[in-house]
C-alpha cells in the first residue's frame, strides 16, 4: 500500500506553498515560539536537525486547530510534534527561558495571544 500523498493527508499545494513563503521569509535566528531556541532555514542548524514547519495554530471552535487555515508561524518540526493537535501561543521551555511559569500565578498568553495577567484580574 502507497502511503497517502500529502494532499490526501491534507497538507494541499495551498499548504506547501505557504510554508515555502514563511520559510522564504523567515529571518534566520527567530526564536521559536515554542521551545524558545533560534530558528532556522537550513535543518543542519536547528537543534532537531529538521526542516521548520508550518503551525496551525487557529481555533476550530472545538479547542482543535483548524488545519484549512494556513499556518502563519513557523515552528521546529519536533516542537511542532510536541505541541501536538493543541491550540497554544508558547510551549513549557519558552515559559522557562523567559522566566514565566504557565500557571495561573504569573500572566499567560491565552490561545488568542492575549496576555492574562492573574494578579491584576478585575472583573466588572
Ligand atoms: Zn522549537
Amino acid at each position: 500500500m502507497a502511503r497517502a500523498s500529502t494532499t490526501q493527508r491534507g497538507y494541499g499545494h495551498a499548504h506547501q506553498q505557504n510554508k515555502k513563503a514563511l520559510i522564504y521569509n523567515h529571518d534566520d535566528g527567530t526564536e521559536c515560539p515554542w521551545c524558545g531556541q533560534p530558528m532556522y532555514k537550513e535543518p543542519a542548524k536547528n537543534w532537531d536537525g529538521h526542516a521548520l514547519e508550518g503551525d496551525h495554530n487557529h481555533d476550530d471552535g472545538t479547542g482543535k486547530p483548524d488545519k484549512t487555515i494556513l499556518p502563519k508561524r513557523l515552528l521546529h518540526k519536533l516542537c511542532n510534534i510536541h505541541k501536538a493537535d493543541t491550540i497554544a501561543e508558547h510551549g513549557p521551555k519558552w515559559y522557562e527561558k523567559h522566566g514565566l511559569s504557565s500557571n495561573k500565578n504569573q500572566p499567560i498568553d491565552w490561545p488568542s495571544g492575549r496576555i492574562i495577567d492573574w494578579q491584576n484580574l478585575s472583573v466588572s
